[in-house]
């Protein structure tokens, strides 16, 4: 049997297979690390809060020079539920990494 350049059609489809189940599993399923992954939230470069991720929450963040987010961590995924920065890109904004540039508040899921 001959092979051109050695990738067969099952081999890219297998290679399709893994692409899927990794992206997947990064962005749509924390899964199986859900409940060793954490939530930590950092205002104006320091250590603000940590929370888990697998325990559904909300939290208050009182941001850089009065202002305020509000952090809802819900099955498995985080985002931010109010804010009060004048462009709100925050809230469009999900795990692994939030940032909200005008009240200087970061969030990031770690797996450490
Ligand atoms: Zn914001």
């Amino acid at each position: 049997m001959r092979k051109r350049f050695g990738l067969t059609k099952p081999d890219l489809v297998l290679i399709a297979i893994l692409l899927i189940i990794s992206g997947l599993g990064f962005v749509q399923f924390p899964g199986a690390s859900l409940y060793s992954e954490r939530v930590t939230v950092s205002v104006n470069g320091e250590f603000y809060a940590e929370l888990p991720l697998g325990t559904d929450a909300t939290l208050e963040i009182a941001g850089f020079n009065g202002t305020h987010n509000t952090l809802l961590i819900k099955n498995g995924r985080v985002g931010v539920i109010a804010a009060d920065c004048p462009d709100k890109l925050c809230m469009e904004q999900h795990e692994p990494l939030i940032i909200c540039l005008p009240n200087r508040v970061a969030i990031a899921v770690s797996n450490d």
